[in-house]
């Protein structure tokens, strides 16, 4: 990530997840905390990496626009996000003084949202986004019903049917390094796609050129010293070798976003998955392998460890579960 160097090694694993064959060995770098797989996989081994079995390759179901809001959940997302489009500085009659006031409120928000994240800005002007491996599809739909005209990539093929036979949207197959859109992108976005592609800073380089002026970055980004990995070590989900090649720590995104030629980055840390990979963590300590572990409910201790993580995010500690990344481009 920051190219400084040396880096030690920190430890190695078995794929916890899903048991693709190998052990895969972590270097951590000790001027940007950053953490990646070395030896690093060459681009032929990363389809083995995504067994039959991996998330994005079940038939969900097509996703049905609006279909659990009732009217007047439909009308309460209307005004929030007509609140987040407008400009702040003019004479708010009844209709936008609700919106705003409903915007303030955070889970009327992240609803309006479809729990994405707060990051991610309307769009006016450039409509046209990029998600990066949208895995099962449902962050596209839900950008849809934003309004964005959402485009997808993944180099996974049947990865990429599922997605788009869900979302309704396009998905194109092929390496992101190699997409040249004819038009430019208002947004892109990915979560938690960035630490499986093997190149990451040439790809951010990559992304600024594909976003129009003005057009936005958002990623979200599993954190290496998030409180699972501080409680559970190489058991957290964090890692999931050998799927996750790169894990770049917050100052290490801060800065190479800066140098990539972005603006107004924002970088901040979110508990959100905290009982959830907690709970993970902690059935895998207790034995229990494989997807079984992954489906664990937080109860009782991760739920402690939610609430003990959501009050350090509070007070200014990064050690939520997901680094969440915004910046705009030119
Ligand atoms: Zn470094």
């Amino acid at each position: 990530m920051c190219r400084h160097g040396p880096t030690a090694f920190s430890f190695a694993s078995v794929d916890l997840l899903h048991g693709v064959p190998g052990i895969f060995a972590y270097d951590n770098c000790p001027s940007c905390r950053s953490f990646f797989q070395n030896p690093i996989a060459v681009d032929d081994d990363l389809p083995r990496y995504y067994p039959e079995d991996y998330f994005t390759h079940d038939d969900l179901g097509a996703l049905k626009p609006g279909g659990s809001s009732g009217p007047l959940q439909a009308l309460v997302r209307r005004l929030v996000l007509e609140s987040r489009s407008r400009p702040r500085d003019h004479s708010l009659d009844l209709r936008e003084r609700c919106g705003r006031l409903l915007h303030a409120i955070g889970f009327v928000r992240r609803r309006a949202l479809f729990g994405l994240v707060d990051e991610l800005g309307p769009p006016v002007g450039a409509d046209r986004c990029l998600e990066l491996g949208p895995g099962t599809g449902d962050d596209m739909w839900r950008l849809a019903q934003l309004g964005w005209k959402v485009t997808g990539i993944d180099l996974d093929a049947r990865a990429a049917e599922v997605a788009a036979a869900r979302s309704g949207c396009e998905v194109v197959v092929g390496s992101i390094l190699d997409h040249r859109p004819r038009e430019p992108y208002g947004l892109i976005y990915g979560s938690h796609s960035i630490e499986h592609v093997p190149r990451i800073r040439e790809t951010v380089t990559h992304l600024h050129s594909l976003l129009g002026a003005g057009g936005q970055l958002v990623l979200i980004v599993p954190n290496p010293w998030s409180l699972s990995t501080r409680f559970y070590g190489p058991l957290s989900v964090v890692w999931d070798p050998p799927r996750h090649l790169t894990l770049p720590s917050v100052r290490a995104l801060r800065a190479l976003l800066g140098e990539t030629g972005f603006n107004r980055v924002r970088v901040r840390t979110s508990s959100r998955r905290a009982g959830h990979y907690c709970a993970i963590a902690r059935a895998r300590r207790l034995g229990t392998s494989g997807v079984a572990a992954w489906n664990t409910r937080a109860t009782g201790a991760p739920r402690v460890v939610q609430a003990t993580e959501t009050l350090l995010v509070h007070l200014g500690v990064e050690v939520g579960e997901e680094i969440i990344v915004s910046a705009t481009a030119g």
